[in-house]
């Protein structure tokens, strides 16, 4: 290159040549940019159908096999079932950009604990088919079920663990746009209050019930991120805070800030903040807040001492299998990062239904900050994947299920009923 430039620079015309290539090139720079932003704000805005739609096959195919179901989905009255681990999943509805794409809906739900994927398939001969895999969980949430629904056979039952005395989690697994922030935080427009907000309003019904009141419990809360390694505080200018472990492996996260709180209103403000810290500066779909897990804490303490723990967990998207491929080193080492604490997090679940299985919290950030939530006595936790629908999104789909479903492979043993 250097010889080239240098070519180019022996004569005036030369030179000139290439101020007009660099403008060229800068003019079509722009232009691709300002094409790409115009294709995003038409496909949110405009329902445009394809005149070829090569989804018209699967549509079918996934129609017909419907059509023989029986559905007869979760109701806000049934039984909430009493579990140490829950795991559960919820399907979003396909949104404007899939359907203005013929995207087909390849996910349903019949039951109130069953969910099937219909994935599409080639035969060697070419032949189009569906193969049709069925999920069970202690729920699964479909398109219709609103935060409150989902709210009340999840985090509701973590809220009465805490009183009495109990420590509890509850996370938002899935793929980045699956629905993990819409859930914990609720929508943008405050029309489906999200398990954050529903969580906190039922901590201070409690607070002053009958039951509690002459406990005098307090209430605090905290909200951090963890981010290719790094604890940020969210509701401290996100500082970076060290996380420190006592001889008696007691885990500390140093600094971080716990603010008294007397009402959801105040809750709910400090969240916003804090969201809209954890998301400042950030551009592109690949942004830091699909690669951080977030995590508020609700403690309720009684004279200064912890009585009872809740955490609530919107992870980092899951689908970082196209990372190792990544000519970004950070984009590697961070993919690295999220998948080890993803695989740890299913280890410590699953140890918390096996009494005195090892404990891998070491292992990542997340775990290690959780610990006190997985050894306890009265400890229990529920994962909610949240998945797709689209069929653009099988791959990462299944794999969400299937990591799901390891979670729950505990037999029938984590019914704490009796
Ligand atoms: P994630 O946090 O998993 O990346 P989001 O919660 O941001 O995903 O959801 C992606 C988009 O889908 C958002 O525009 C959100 O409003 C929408 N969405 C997610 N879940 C639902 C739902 N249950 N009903 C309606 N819209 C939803
Ligand atoms: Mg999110």
């Amino acid at each position: 290159p250097a010889e080239i430039i240098s070519k180019l620079n022996s004569s005036k015309s030369q030179r000139k040549e290439l101020q007009n290539l660099q403008e060229i090139s800068k003019i079509e720079r722009n232009k691709c940019e300002k094409r790409q932003k115009q294709t995003t704000k038409d496909s949110y805005t405009s329902i445009k159908k394809p005149q070829n739609n090569p989804y018209k096959h699967l549509d079918a195919m996934v129609s017909e096999y419907r059509a023989k179901l029986t559905f007869n989905p979760i109701a806000i009255d049934d039984i909430v079932e009493d579990h140490l681990i829950t795991v559960c999943v919820r399907k979003r509805p396909l949104n404007k950009l899939e359907k203005s794409k013929n995207e087909v809906d390849i996910i349903s739900v019949p039951r109130k604990n069953t969910l099937i994927v219909h994935e599409p398939k080639t035969k060697v001969d070419l032949t189009k088919y569906i193969e049709n895999h069925s999920f069970k969980f202690d729920y699964a949430f479909d398109d219709k079920c609103d935060n409150a629904m989902v709210y009340k056979y999840t985090a509701q039952p973590l809220v009465k663990t805490i009183f009495e005395g109990g420590f509890a989690t509850c996370f938002a697994y899935g793929q980045t746009g699956s629905g993990k922030t819409y859930t914990m935080s609720g929508d943008v427009m405050g029309k489906d209050v999200g398990i954050y907000g529903l969580a906190i309003s039922d901590v201070f019904k409690l607070i002053n019930s009958a039951k509690y009141r002459h406990l005098n419990l307090s209430v605090s809360c905290s909200f951090f991120e963890i981010y290719s390694g790094k604890v940020l505080d969210l509701l401290n200018s996100k500082s970076n805070l060290k996380i420190l472990e006592d001889g008696k492996q007691q885990v500390q996260v140093v600094g971080l800030k716990e603010k008294c709180v007397t009402n959801t209103a105040e809750v709910l403000a400090l969240i916003n903040k804090g969201e809209i810290l954890r998301t400042s500066g950030q551009t592109s779909a690949n942004a830091n807040s699909s690669r951080s897990h977030a995590v508020f804490q609700i403690y309720i303490r009684k004279n200064g001492s912890t009585h009872g723990k809740l955490s609530l967990i919107d992870l980092a998207g899951n689908e970082r299998g196209a990372d190792t491929f990544s000519s970004d080193r950070l984009t590697r080492l961070e993919g690295g990062e999220i998948n080890k604490s993803l695989l740890a997090l299913k280890e410590c679940i699953r140890a918390l239904g096996r009494k005195g299985a090892h404990l891998p919290f070491r292992v990542s950030k997340l775990t290690q900050v959780l610990r006190d939530s997985f050894v306890g006595n009265n400890s229990r936790t529920c994962m909610i994947a949240m998945v797709s629908p689209s069929v653009c999104s099988s791959e990462n789909t299944l794999n969400t299920l299937r990591y799901a479903d390891r979670v729950k492979e505990l037999g029938t043993n984590d019914n704490t009923n009796d």
